[in-house]
């Protein structure tokens, strides 16, 4: 029998589904998390020079000097974010969008914001191709969030807040999660702010992470 070539799409499941294993013996265990990075093929998000390194569990770099999160951290803050079926999502920090596919699988509406607009205009092809349409993009400043359509069940950030997102919180629903990397340095702290029902927040640290900095306003591309 003929080995499946790489790219083709039986190399992929099982390159998928290789992927999903590592990320549940290191403490992913929520199954519809695993379930949606397991259909999520990565390799559509990744630049052409490193395609072959898809499957690996680490970040890579994207256009724009960015980064494509690695799956454990996009696994593990999906699962932080305790998603439902129903819920709206904002997410700041589109990247290369595939973050976004992946909530998208888990919940109803996800809108995402993205300062780069060449990254956005990548993503929102990717969006296309996979026929995810709960996706609603953005062109602008994420420190803003997205008044017009607050309040939002949760909220994700993938890349790193200097201080408290105070903007942010602001637009969550009371009893919303609300998922960022906070801190100025080289490395964060993930941290999950779960509201009370009542405007306070309960803070969790979660882990160490790296994340590329939030920055503000929109950037000028050539
Ligand atoms: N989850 C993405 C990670 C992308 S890296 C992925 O897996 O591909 C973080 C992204 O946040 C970058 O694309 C960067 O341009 C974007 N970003 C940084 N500051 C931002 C801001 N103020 N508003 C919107 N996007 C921002």
């Amino acid at each position: 029998m003929r080995r499946p070539a790489k790219g083709e799409p039986r190399e992929r499941e099982t390159q998928l589904a290789r992927l999903v294993l590592g990320l549940r013996t290191q403490g992913v265990s929520d199954p519809a998390v695993l379930a949606a990075i397991e259909k999520t093929p990565r390799d559509l998000f990744t630049p052409d020079l490193f395609k072959d390194r898809s499957w690996e569990d680490s970040a890579l770099p994207i256009a724009c000097g960015q980064t494509i999160s690695q799956p454990y951290i996009v696994g593990l803050m999906t699962q932080a974010l305790t998603l439902e079926p129903r819920a709206r999502v904002l997410e700041i920090g589109t990247g290369s969008g595939y973050q976004t596919a992946v909530l998208a699988r888990l919940s109803r509406l996800v809108y995402t914001v993205e300062r780069y607009r060449t990254l956005m205009r990548e993503a929102e092809a990717r969006f296309e191709a996979l026929q995810l349409t709960n996706v609603i993009t953005r062109f602008g400043d994420g420190f803003l969030g997205w008044a017009e359509q607050a309040p939002f069940d949760r909220i994700l950030v993938t890349a790193a807040a200097p201080e408290e997102p105070k903007t942010l919180l602001d637009q969550l629903k009371p009893s919303g999660v609300l998922v960022a990397p906070v801190g100025k340095g080289p490395v964060q702290k993930l941290i999950r702010y779960a509201g009370d029902g009542a405007g306070g927040f309960a803070k969790e640290v979660l882990c160490d992470v790296r994340f590329v900095p939030l920055l503000q306003g929109v950037a000028r591309e050539p």
